[in-house]
């Protein structure tokens, strides 16, 4: 008999979610459908009576229909969905129940995260997420992988890490995100040093114990460390490559399009626009639905970084409550981040915090702001949070050459300062 692993909601106290009924997580978002949601739908006879089809392959795979708008085939006008009101919660595709929960397990627990596309989660609106913890029991149980033991996660690349090592890690880096001494530019800066420095380090030979130290030892050195190690503004290609690190997040195949399109023209298109983005010359392309349309690029250059916003303190509270929870919910590596070891997964969120400045930023510039407010932020996270550790593409190793790119000359350090 197999038995399911433990599960450990999210330990971010300060972290709230219930879900308000917004209905965005059923616009623009491609759900992926199993055997058993196919024939649960097919039992409620869905084709029959709305005489349309209800789900599309693509690739292999079949997802919900989307309409032209890109909301799910079931989202009806008052922002709710037809299966719940007809059949219940449970008769909905699991994907659907369990969003915004994210399982992610390891050889011991399986970890509980939350994603920050949910509205509610991004603006901390809510119950405590331990409430929660009996229904995403039950929900975890229709699927099984996330409660069967796997590999513990590898510390970095070839070395799987030891017994506590990774919590170490996790509480370490959760500790100095903390810190309100430390200013939301040190505090990422901070962690793509950690990363860096560790990546370094010889950890074959700082193993158990002394890798707990060495940390110790790293953390305390920070953020001092930072002032004896400066780095200079991003140079022009590490900001090209940022804006195509933001492209691959926000770009989103719309299976039906895709599928009317053709593969080929599809991939010409999408090739065509990320050299646009990239160039970073002229007018934003179009990109996810007409999102940043038509701004212009200079006007994206000229928002100041985050730090100077009026609402930075806001700013900061959001944005490292993302990252801290985003660690302690095991989506930073692991299950949870492409099955990626721990170093590589910090450098990914990092990265993924930079993306997040730099579209806020361009947020604000289309929408004739002189600095990124909250809401340019938030509505900045909750598009790059919705891909992160779930689109195929930040998994590839396109995205790992990304990320041995900006090791180079302090390239992740200049382009998180440069943002924040
Ligand atoms: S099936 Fe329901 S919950 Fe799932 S995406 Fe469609 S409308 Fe939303």
């Amino acid at each position: 008999m197999t038995v399911a692993l433990p599960i450990l909601v999210l330990p971010v106290a300060a972290q709230r979610y219930s879900c308000h009924g917004c209905g965005n997580c059923c616009r623009d978002f491609t759900v992926q459908l199993r055997d058993a949601d196919l024939a649960k739908l097919e039992a409620q006879k869905w084709e029959e009576r709305l005489g349309e089809r209800v789900t599309v392959e693509f690739r292999g795979r079949r997802y919900l229909r989307q309409r032209a708008d890109g909301a799910c085939v079931f989202l009806m006008d008052d922002g709710l969905c037809r299966v719940h009101k007809e059949f219940g919660f449970a008769e909905k595709p699991v994907a659907c129940q369990l969003f915004p929960f994210v399982l992610a397990p390891d050889d011991a627990k399986t970890h509980v995260g939350i994603s920050f596309a949910c509205q509610s989660v991004r603006e901390n609106k809510g119950a405590e997420l331990r409430s929660h913890l009996s229904e995403v029991d039950r929900m975890s149980r229709a699927l099984p992988e996330t409660r069967l033991a796997t590999h513990r996660p590898f510390l970095a690349d070839a070395m799987a890490a030891g017994d506590g090592e990774l919590d170490a890690l996790a509480q370490i880096c959760d500790r100095f995100l903390a810190r309100t001494d430390v200013t939301l530019r040190d505090r990422f800066d901070g962690l793509a040093w950690l990363a860096a420095s560790l990546g370094k380090a010889k950890l074959a030979e700082v193993r158990a114990k002394r890798f707990s130290e060495l940390l110790t030892l790293l953390a305390a050195a920070l953020p001092a460390e930072l002032e004896h190690l400066p780095v200079e503004p991003a140079l022009p290609k590490q900001v090209r490559m940022l804006r195509q690190a933001v492209y691959a997040r926000l770009e989103d195949v719309q299976v039906n399009d895709a599928k009317s399109r053709g593969r080929l023209r599809t991939v010409l298109a999408q090739l065509l626009s990320s050299r646009a983005f990239s160039r970073g010359k002229g007018r934003v392309p179009a990109i996810a639905r007409g999102l940043l349309a038509g701004t212009d690029f200079r006007t994206i250059d000229a928002i100041p970084p985050l730090s100077e916003s009026p609402d930075h303190e806001a700013i900061d509270a959001l944005l490292s409550r993302y990252a801290r929870a985003t660690i302690l919910g095991g989506r930073a590596w692991g299950a949870g981040y492409y099955g990626w070891p721990a170093l590589r997964g910090l450098q990914a969120l990092v990265l993924n915090i930079a993306c997040t400045a730099w579209t806020a930023r361009a947020l604000a510039a289309s929408r004739g702001h002189a600095h990124a407010t909250l809401d340019d932020v938030r509505d900045a996270l909750g598009r790059i949070d919705r891909h992160a550790g779930r689109a195929p593409w930040l998994g590839s190793v396109g995205e790992r050459l990304r990320l041995e790119y900006f090791r180079l000359d302090d390239g992740l350090r200049r382009v998180v300062r440069a943002g924040i």
